[in-house]
């Protein structure tokens, strides 16, 4: 079976009217980076044709200023993509780039769509050629075939044919068009930078180029910025709005304000309310895994009102290019991003916190490396509920097999990660973190996914993953 792309998480940018549009692009990047590390890329227009460049790799190490002057015009979009070992290709990595019947157009993604695979067979069924396995080609292709006459149309068009999660920017010769899916599962917020109008992932990318924050592009809204201004467009049918809990959990930046919340605020109540649901009353100390733990930490060591010590620390500059030396036998493992003070943690009694627990295998890890830093009991709290079902709307989750809690107690998982008491917050509390809990998907808590797919889909999607 062809090797479809399961489109992870991923950042996208875009900016309308702006001298150095390639450039504030690139700086939009670099503050999403941490939505997608495999590969980036930006196309700009010139308000004739549209300029590409897109690479393997992280934003800084990309986008040089020989490689940005190489790319003019006021207007651009930009994307990062997440890493994943199995998809890793130069042809996945976006913006997309086409020439169709109404001229140029370049799209970037950010999400997951359900039902690309059988669109993807009819097109290619009717002689359709794709150069690449993601499901963002199903869109460009649709918009290209649609007979309608504009390029909103056709989106419009294209738009209602595909189920899932996506949040895109698109760019032609003179427009930058901007849509969110109607469940809004991912986020996008608008700002403003003098005259120039931007969009993207997280507001985290507007503070470092100075924009100022309008509002979050709404669940089904299709924005349109040209020489006319900005306008909306609701073309679909209301649906409940089912944000993605896990980008607060886990995902966006605490700096970032989405879904109308700041995150890391959101981290620290939920830290709050696992205190009060898994308190931990023989610790002396509470501990963050870096930096995923450190907000809910936070939390916890404030409403336990014991101090919050440093027993982990990270090396930030931890990248891909990390070598182990070919002649030892020692694997290092997670040592290489973590180490202990043990200063801190000998003879302590300590409560450990983390965001999550995934396949439980780092988990593992960090209790054995603070067991060995001297701890004498560790207590291990995690912010969110066990994850027992995989993301199937743009969160790289692995498969149900590879989820510890899907298949373990947690009893069964606390002897697994060698911790001696393991508490997970209860998926109640989590609801209690937000003000509209109703609106968000818990699909990885619950297994009860907002939208619904075909029986025959869902398995060649987990048969992808599980040979990824
Ligand atoms: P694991 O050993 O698989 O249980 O890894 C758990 C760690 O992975 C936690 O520290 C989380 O912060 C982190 N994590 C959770 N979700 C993801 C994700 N989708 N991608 C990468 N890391 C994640």
């Amino acid at each position: 079976m062809e090797n479809f792309c399961w489109k992870e998480e991923c950042g996208v940018f875009g900016i309308y009217n702006h001298r150095e549009a390639a450039n504030i692009t690139y700086l939009g990047l670099y503050a999403l980076q941490h939505r997608g590390q495999e590969s980036a890329g930006i196309t700009t227009s010139d308000g004739k044709c549209l300029h590409s460049h897109r690479q393997m790799g992280l934003v800084a190490d990309i986008f040089h200023e020989n490689v940005l002057a190489r790319l003019p015009g006021r207007m651009a979009i930009g994307h990062v993509r997440y890493s994943t070992s199995g998809s890793s290709n130069i042809k996945n990595c976006q913006p997309f780039a086409i020439e169709y019947s109404l001229g140029s157009l370049a799209i970037a993604h950010n999400g997951n769509l359900i039902n690309d695979i059988p669109i993807r067979k009819r097109l290619v069924d009717s002689g359709a050629l794709f150069q690449s396995n993601s499901d963002t080609e199903v869109i460009v292709h649709l918009i290209a075939r649609s007979p309608l006459p504009t390029v909103e149309d056709r989106i419009i068009d294209a738009l209602r044919q595909v189920k899932g999660a996506y949040c895109l920017v698109i760019l032609t010769e003179n427009k930058l068009i901007a849509a969110r899916d109607p469940h809004g599962f991912r986020p996008l917020v608008l700002g403003r930078m003098g005259n120039s109008y931007v969009v993207a992932s997280e507001t985290c990318s507007f503070d470092l180029i100075e924009a100022e924050f309008i509002r979050e592009i709404e669940p089904g809204e299709i924005l349109i910025i040209d020489e006319n201004g900005i306008h909306s467009l609701f073309p679909f049918d209301k649906v409940e709005k089912k944000q993605c809990i896990f980008e607060f959990i886990y995902f966006a930046r605490p700096d970032s304000f989405i879904f109308g919340h700041n995150v890391y605020m959101v981290r620290k109540k939920l830290g709050e309310l696992l205190c009060k649901h898994c308190p931990c009353d023989e610790a002396e100390m509470v501990i963050p895994v870096p930096d995923s733990g450190i907000p809910a930490s936070i939390g916890y060591a404030n409403c336990a009102k014991i101090p919050l010590e440093l027993g982990l620390i990270r090396n930030h500059y931890v990248g891909r290019t990390f070598i182990e030396p070919k002649q030892s036998i020692r694997h290092f493992g997670v040592k290489i991003k973590l180490n202990v003070t043990s200063e801190i943690l000998k003879n302590k009694k300590v409560v450990v916190i983390d965001d999550s627990i995934v396949r439980g295998t780092t988990s593992r890890k960090i209790i054995k490396m603070i067991r060995n830093g001297g701890a004498k009991e560790i207590h291990f709290r995690i912010s969110s509920p066990p994850i027992i079902s995989p993301c199937y709307y743009g969160i790289d989750t692995p498969t149900h097999k590879e989820l510890i809690a899907s298949s373990h107690s947690i009893e069964e998982i606390n002897k697994y990660v060698t911790s001696d008491t393991l508490g997970y917050l209860p998926i109640e509390a989590l609801r209690e973190s937000v003000s509209n809990p109703d609106e968000y998907c818990y699909a990885c808590f619950t297994g009860k996914y907002p939208l619904p797919f075909p029986k025959e889909e869902l398995e060649q999607l987990n048969l992808f993953r599980s040979t990824r």
